[in-house]
């Protein structure tokens, strides 16, 4: 199939500060050797919790930060090598959708000039054709010309969030990268938006890379899957595959966690007892060995690969 998008050996580590004196050598390892693909005109779901590098992995894909070591490669080339200007135009293709949309929006400024913002950056079209534009983006998330006057206050969470993903699509782009797009939003509302996801995805045959704190959030949309504990990916297959058949333990324990799809999973349930470690200097060998219930002597020191089986499916842990 055709990739979009391809990291290998993806890794970010920050220094860790400890006061003006100290030089520490201790690290954040944010992300560890990540190798991940996205197709295109599919959808990848991210998901672990708080800390596993969800987020950083989103910002380093857009190069917001810049990765430590490994290489991103976008529609067949390596933008790892480029520069902030060659950088600009690979922008232009990847887009992001925040959490919070109010947060991500300047209140002083009207729907128009939000979504327009990015066609003005790169000056495409003429004035009036970029207002068209607007109006056009406005009607294709559900909104309507009436509101390209009005202020983001006026405006309700989903709302507001229709706002950034017109933003979001005005250029044209390939790949959009959702960070927990709905998680702020009211429930009643979360599936409205991500209906309107799904669509715009078909109409305009996007890819997505679509984060998540929980797996039953990316479930639906998702047609892959990747799971990430503590900056390392552990887990990657088809949606419906690791829901009936998850390998990795780790993902069985979030699988258990919810409550209607819990039980039908072939794998014994378990429930994640422990905190997750921290991501300064976190546990050797295998991340997860120290709530995982299976563990043995060699978890502990050697780093399981993530080894991908003829179907695809890929699982970092010695015992699968
Ligand atoms: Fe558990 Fe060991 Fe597998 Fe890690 S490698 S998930 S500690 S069994
Ligand atoms: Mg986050």
């Amino acid at each position: 199939a055709d990739i979009l998008m391809k990291t290998e050996g993806l890794t970010k580590h920050y220094p860790v500060s400890s006061g003006i004196w100290s030089r520490s050598t201790q690290k954040v390892h944010a992300l560890d050797d990540v190798n991940l693909t996205l197709y295109r005109r599919e959808i990848v779901g991210v998901v672990g919790e708080s800390g596993c590098g969800k987020s950083t992995l989103a910002k380093v894909l857009l190069r917001l930060i810049e990765p430590t070591d490994g290489t991103i490669y976008f529609d067949g080339q390596n933008i790892t090598a480029l520069d902030r200007k060659q950088m600009q135009g690979i922008r232009r293709q990847m887009q992001f959708i925040f959490q919070d949309p109010f947060s991500s929006l300047n209140p002083r400024n009207k729907v128009i000039d939000l979504i327009s913002e990015p066609l003005d950056i790169f000056k495409v079209g003429t004035r009036k054709e970029r207002e068209q534009r607007v109006y056009e983006l406005l009607e294709t998330v559900g909104l309507s010309r009436n509101h390209a006057d009005r202020y983001p206050h006026q405006f309700s969470g989903g709302q507001r969030q229709r706002i950034g993903i017109a933003r979001a699509l005005a250029l044209n782009p390939k790949l959009v990268i959702c960070d927990e797009p709905v998680s702020a939003l009211d429930v009643s509302v979360q599936a409205q938006i991500l209906n309107l996801l799904q669509d715009l995805q078909e109409q305009f045959g996007l890819s997505y890379l679509f984060i998540a704190h929980g797996l039953d959030a990316v479930r639906h949309i998702s047609n892959r899957i990747a799971v990430m504990y503590l900056g390392k990916l552990v887990e990657m297959g088809d949606s419906e595959q690791l829901f009936t058949r998850p390998q990795h333990p780790y993902t069985q324990a979030l699988i258990s966690a919810i409550p209607e799809i819990g039980l039908k999973q072939e794998a014994k349930p378990f429930k994640l007892t422990g905190e997750i470690p921290s991501p300064i200097n976190p546990p050797a060998g295998c991340r997860f060995h120290t709530r995982c219930p299976y563990t043995v002597e060699r978890c502990k020191s050697e780093v399981p690969e993530l080894t991908t089986s003829e179907n695809g499916h890929a699982v970092a842990c010695h015992l699968v």
